[in-house]
């Protein structure tokens, strides 16, 4: 695909959606499921670990459930998920045994990625039922960013506060770009250009259109959010003030693909329950 934008329209959701999970403390993760045939966000989930006091409350989990619940004739095959980070192991294994088309994620999982970083559930042959289609990279310093405004939130709760540490982790680089794809796989979903110029470089980021920047401003805005199924019914309101402090804490992604590190972004602070400007 030369035009991302849909795609990018699709995580930019599941990262608001991790983001109001970060509101009410938990780990930033979250996912929708989306008909590849009509284009319609049919499922939302979250990370829903801390307040439900269930470790196995991935939004994989959630997502998959919640849509179970509604229609009984489901086929997995017509159903495309978006997650900001890649399954874990026990996810992947779940999605294929649902037979699942395909799965698009922001950042890797170095600890216990299924989709290619520790293990390749998705598509070890010897593992008995279907593969699916797993790539990364769309929205992945995003991704990573939101988890790191929770990992600022772990410091500030320790005893000793840190303080000189969170400005080691906000300013810290991004770590090298992994697809977990073949240069074909990679070459089918984001297309020859990219391919070029992207595949073996990896500190650029992918863009929506190749050669153009992006913020994620441009991507979704407050009536599209609030649009969202299930979200504000799940997790409240969504207004005009967290839209912009969504939007805000990511640097821009300049025409290289390369992350603006000069940007001013704002980090989110859980005690104060509110945002702090970038020192
Ligand atoms: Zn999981």
């Amino acid at each position: 695909m030369e035009d991302l934008t849909d795609e990018f329209k699709y995580m930019a959701t599941s990262l608001f959606i991790a983001f109001k999970a970060l509101l009410m403390n938990e780990t930033p993760v979250a996912c929708i499921l989306v008909n590849k045939s009509t284009g319609k966000i049919i499922s939302i989930g979250y990370n829903y670990t801390n307040a439900s006091l269930n470790g196995t409350k991935h939004a994989e989990f959630i997502a998959v459930k919640r849509l179970m619940e509604n229609d009984h004739q489901i086929n997995f095959q017509d159903i495309i998920m978006y997650v900001t980070v890649e399954p874990c192991i026990m996810c992947a294994s779940f999605l294929r045994q649902l037979g699942i088309n395909q799965v698009i994620y922001g950042c890797s999982n170095d600890r216990f990625g299924g989709n290619g970083t520790v293990l390749s559930i998705h598509n070890d042959k010897k593992l008995i039922g279907n593969t699916y289609k797993s790539i990364g990279g769309i929205m992945r310093t995003e991704a990573i960013q939101l988890l790191r405004n929770f990992y600022i939130q772990e410091n500030e709760s320790a005893p000793v506060p840190k303080v000189k540490k969170n400005k080691d982790i906000e300013n810290k680089l991004y770590p090298p770009n992994i697809f977990n794809v073949n240069e074909l796989e990679f070459t089918d979903y984001y297309g020859l250009i990219r391919k070029e110029e992207i595949y073996n470089q990896s500190d650029k980021e992918i863009t929506p259109i190749i050669g153009h920047g992006y913020k994620v401003s441009n991507l979704v805005n407050l009536q599209y959010l609030k649009d969202i199924p299930y979200l504000e019914q799940d997790m409240g309101v969504v207004d005009d003030e967290q839209v912009n402090e969504f939007f805000d804490l990511f640097y821009d992604i300049d025409d290289n693909g390369q992350v603006q590190f000069s940007s001013k972004i704002r980090t989110y602070n859980s005690k104060k329950r509110h945002l702090n400007d970038d020192e």
